[in-house]
C-alpha cells in the first residue's frame, strides 16, 4: 500500500491519510457524492470561491515563509493584548506545532498536491446567479408556514409498474415542508418540489425543518432510538455583518436549551461541535455548555483551510483571521467506549465551500463512534442532508437545491 493507492482511495472516498499522523485531507465533493445514486455535487457550486480563479502556484503563503508589510502590521504584538486575548495567543500557540507538522506532511504529499486543483473539475459549470434558491428561513417565521407543502417523487424507473404497463407519471406525495419530519425511505436519490424549485434527497435521509423552539420535536419516544453521532454546528454570535446577512445568529444560553442528552442513545454518542476562535466561547462551552449536556471526555480537532493551490487560505498568525477552526468532541454516557481511541489534536484539512460550511465529518468519525452499527447520526444546525443522517436547522434544504447537483 504506497502513497499511490493512497491517491487512488482518495479518488473514490474522498479521503486521503497521511500515513504515520493524525491528519487527513477531505474533498467534501467527492465525501458528499457518496450520498447519491443518481447525483453527484457539483464541484464549481460547492468550491465557487476559488473557480475560474487561476492557480498560481504556491504563492508564498507556507507557514514558515515571510509575509507581506501589510500582513505583518496586522499581526498583533503581544504587549498590547488583553487578558482574553493573551489566553487566545497562548491556545494558538500551543496548537501551532500541531498545525505547522500537519502542513508540511500535506506539502509533502506530492501526489495528492498535484491532484488538487483539479478536485474543480473543469467541466462542471458555476450554477447560475440569477437561479435565485428560496429563503428557507425567512418561509419559515411566515403566518403561512405551516400551509407549505414539499411534493416527494421517485423516479419513474424506481416505480414497479403495474400489470406489466408502465406508469404514465409518478405520483407526488405532498407533505408540510416546515414543522415536520420528512424521510425518504427508499434508498434511492429522491426528487422534491417545493414552490416551482426541486430539492435532491439522498437514499434513508430524514431532515426536521423548524425553528429552536420546536427542536424537542426531534427527542425520541424511545431511547433506544437515539442518536449516537451528534453533530452541531451552532449560529454562534459574532461581530461578522455579513454572517447576520447570511442567517440569523443565536445568544449563548440559547445553546442550552438544546435538548441533547435526550437526543443521545442509551448506550453512548459521541457530540463534535463546531466552534469559533473566541475566547469568551470556549469558556462558555467548558464551563457551563458541556457539563449541562452532559458531555465528558473532550479531545479537540482542528480543521486547517488551504487553496487549490496548496496554500493556506490565510497566514497562520494572523490574529483575527485564523486559517483553522476548531472542533471539539466528548461523549455522553461512554460507559462501554474508550475515548482514548480519539487521538488527541488531529487535523483536517480541506478546500472551503461556501461562508460557513463544514467539511463532512460522518466517514472520520465512525471509528470513534459509540453504540450499535451502523450508527445513528443527527446534524444539528444542518444546511444539508446526508443519505442515512437526520438533518435538523431552519434551512436544512438549503444545499439541497438542484443547482448544486449535477446527474452522475
Ligand atoms: N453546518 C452548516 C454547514 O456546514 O453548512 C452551517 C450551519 S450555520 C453555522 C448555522 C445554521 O443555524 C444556519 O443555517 C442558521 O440559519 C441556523 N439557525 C440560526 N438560528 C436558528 C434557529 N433559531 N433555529 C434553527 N436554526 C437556526
Amino acid at each position: 500500500y504506497d502513497v499511490h493507492d493512497e491517491l487512488l482511495s482518495f479518488m473514490s472516498s474522498g479521503i486521503y491519510r497521511f500515513s504515520g499522523s493524525n491528519v487527513v485531507f477531505v474533498d467534501p465533493v467527492r465525501v458528499l457524492s457518496n450520498s447519491y445514486s443518481r447525483f453527484r455535487i457539483n464541484s464549481a457550486g460547492y468550491y465557487s470561491r476559488f473557480f475560474g480563479v487561476p492557480s498560481k502556484g504556491n504563492d508564498g503563503n507556507s507557514v514558515d515563509s515571510s509575509s507581506s508589510m501589510k500582513n505583518k502590521k496586522r499581526k498583533r504584538n503581544s504587549q498590547s493584548l488583553n487578558e482574553r486575548e493573551k489566553s487566545a495567543e497562548n491556545r494558538h500557540q500551543n496548537a501551532r506545532p500541531f498545525l505547522v507538522s500537519a502542513y508540511e506532511s500535506f506539502q509533502r504529499a506530492t501526489d495528492l498536491l498535484h491532484f488538487l486543483p483539479s478536485l474543480l473539475k473543469e467541466d462542471d459549470s458555476m450554477p447560475d446567479k440569477c437561479d435565485t434558491e428560496l429563503n428557507f428561513i425567512e418561509l419559515g417565521s411566515l403566518w403561512q408556514a405551516p400551509l407549505y407543502e414539499i411534493s416527494l417523487s421517485l423516479p419513474m424507473e424506481n416505480i414497479p409498474a403495474e400489470g406489466g404497463s408502465q406508469p404514465s407519471c409518478c405520483e407526488g406525495r405532498a407533505v408540510p415542508v416546515f414543522n415536520n419530519l420528512i424521510r425518504n425511505q427508499s434508498s434511492y436519490d429522491l426528487e422534491a418540489d417545493f414552490l416551482n424549485r426541486q430539492y435532491i434527497l439522498p437514499g434513508k435521509c430524514r431532515f426536521f425543518m423548524s425553528d429552536l423552539r420546536r427542536v424537542h420535536d426531534l427527542i425520541p419516544a424511545q431511547p433506544d432510538y437515539g442518536y449516537n453521532l451528534i453533530i452541531i454546528d451552532p449560529p454562534w454570535e459574532n461581530g461578522s455583518v455579513y454572517q447576520k446577512a447570511v442567517y440569523p445568529t443565536l445568544p449563548n444560553r440559547y445553546l442550552l436549551y438544546l435538548p441533547i442528552k435526550q437526543l443521545a442513545h442509551i448506550d453512548g454518542a459521541l457530540v463534535v461541535l463546531w466552534i469559533t476562535n473566541r475566547e469568551k466561547l470556549r469558556a462558555f462551552v467548558e464551563d457551563e455548555l458541556f457539563p449541562a449536556w452532559g458531555v465528558a471526555d473532550i479531545s479537540e480537532f482542528f480543521w486547517l483551510k488551504v487553496k487549490p493551490d496548496g496554500s493556506l487560505i490565510g497566514e497562520l498568525d494572523l490574529f483575527h483571521h485564523r486559517p483553522y477552526e476548531c472542533l471539539l468532541l466528548g461523549y455522553i454516557n461512554a460507559k462501554n467506549v474508550n475515548s482514548e481511541k480519539i487521538p488527541k489534536n488531529k487535523v483536517i484539512v480541506s478546500i472551503p465551500g461556501s461562508h460557513s460550511r463544514k467539511p463532512p465529518l460522518g466517514r472520520l468519525l465512525s471509528e470513534y463512534v459509540p453504540g450499535p452499527k451502523p450508527a445513528r447520526c443527527i446534524d444539528l444546525f444542518a444546511r444539508e442532508l446526508v443519505a442515512g443522517w437526520t438533518s435538523w436547522g431552519n434551512e436544512p434544504l438549503h444545499f439541497q437545491d438542484s443547482k448544486y447537483f449535477l446527474q452522475r
